[in-house]
């Protein structure tokens, strides 16, 4: 190899490293975890949040009666964390104010789902968390990731780990149960963005129809009990769900201010972004459960006013397990994870989680020598 070829290579080298660099994602990330940081030291206060302040919460010790403790357990029994049979479960629903240790339990189960420290207590995180909106599907019932070579996934699957055998996938939106404020075509143009991150990593694709009966997926606004068995509870509370595959109906509450907008100007205080629930419930009508991981797509919690539409690493590295790649759209794939180590709290995850980019300079290094 001539002298001027190994200058030449060396300066790829260098090129294709600073395009790769941890510290490049870092330096973008910063501000959001700096803003981050700042609100996990308050308790966070939503106006008009549907469901109880658990803020008089923190601290209270195992063992003690204290108000608003039954409150606590009925949340986490929605999620899925406390049994509905046996313990202090009263008849027709209601729960005791003790503090006790099958809650301590259903909180630390709660804080390793959610990606916290696990301390069983009602620390001012846990308690900040469950006072954001989120996902009406439940935490657990969920199966972990297989252990693999992709040692930092956080992502999970529903029991059984069910999934669609067929390579197009239609969906409707429904034309009767939909907003006033929004337009048809704002709403599909949304779901369309929201459809085509996942087809591109995938290879599935999805076909937008008239039809709502014949379709795949069909999505709706719903308000109130509206016939599934997982009411819907006004403004934030939470915000829609999604079914496993095979069932593929997507709803979203129709009573929370849904915006399309780019930005959040002169929204509401409860405003919640449509694009970021729909990616998210998109990724349960394709057999993801909740990753633990805050930056994933598939994390259960969304703040008002907040966009979180890019697929992370953990998110496709989930989605690529059920399914496999989509061979056309290789570099694609490869950009997708780039752009969402902008959203990792942890830019080294980097190397260990982008597992495609990391072998590919590898073999480039091997190669150049
Ligand atoms: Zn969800
Ligand atoms: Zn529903």
């Amino acid at each position: 190899m001539s002298r001027s070829l190994i200058y030449r290579n060396r300066a790829l080298c260098f090129i294709l490293i600073l395009f790769c660099s941890p510290q490049r994602f870092a330096s973008r990330n910063l501000p959001e975890e700096v803003e981050s940081t700042a609100k996990a030291t308050q308790v966070i206060q939503v106006s008009n949040n549907t469901w109880h302040d658990f803020s008089r919460l923190v601290d209270v010790q195992v063992g003690s009666h204290v108000s608003g403790v039954s409150e606590l357990k009925r949340y986490l029994h929605r999620f899925g964390y406390v049994n509905d049979d046996g313990g202090d479960h009263e008849s027709s629903g209601s729960f005791s104010d003790v503090f006790d240790g099958r809650l301590e339990s259903a909180i630390s189960l709660y804080q390793e789902n959610l990606g916290l420290p696990v301390t069983g207590r009602l620390d001012t995180s846990t308690v900040n968390l469950m006072s954001l909106p989120r996902c009406g599907v439940s935490d657990t019932h969920m199966i972990v990731n297989d252990e693999g070579i992709y040692t930092t996934a956080h992502y999970t699957y529903f029991n059984g780990k069910p999934k669609w055998n067929r390579d197009t996938l239609t969906y409707a939106i429904s034309k009767t149960h939909k907003l006033d404020y929004l337009t048809s075509e704002d709403v599909k143009t949304v779901f369309r963005r929201a459809f085509s991150q996942w087809a591109s990593v995938i290879p599935v694709s999805f076909e937008e129809i008239d039809d709502f009966t014949a379709a795949d997926l069909k999505i709706g606004f719903y308000t109130g009990d509206h016939g599934d068995g997982l009411p819907f509870d006004g403004v934030l509370g939470t915000l829609a769900h999604a079914f496993a595959p095979g069932n593929g109906r997507l709803h979203l509450d129709a009573s929370e201010t849904w915006v399309v907008a780019d930005d959040f100007k002169g929204s509401s205080d409860v405003a919640v972004d449509l694009e970021s629930v729909a990616t998210h419930e998109i990724g349960h009508l394709l057999g993801l459960g909740h990753s633990s991981q805050e930056s994933a797509v598939m994390y259960p919690s969304l703040r008002p006013r907040t966009k979180k539409v890019d697929l992370t690493v953990d998110d496709v590295a989930g989605v690529l397990k059920l399914y496999g790649p989509n061979p056309k759209l290789r570099l694609d794939s490869l950009t997708q994870s780039e752009d969402s180590i902008r959203n990792s709290t942890v830019s080294l995850r980097f190397w260990s989680g982008n597992l495609i980019g990391y072998v590919l300079l590898v073999v480039v290094f091997i190669l150049l020598r």
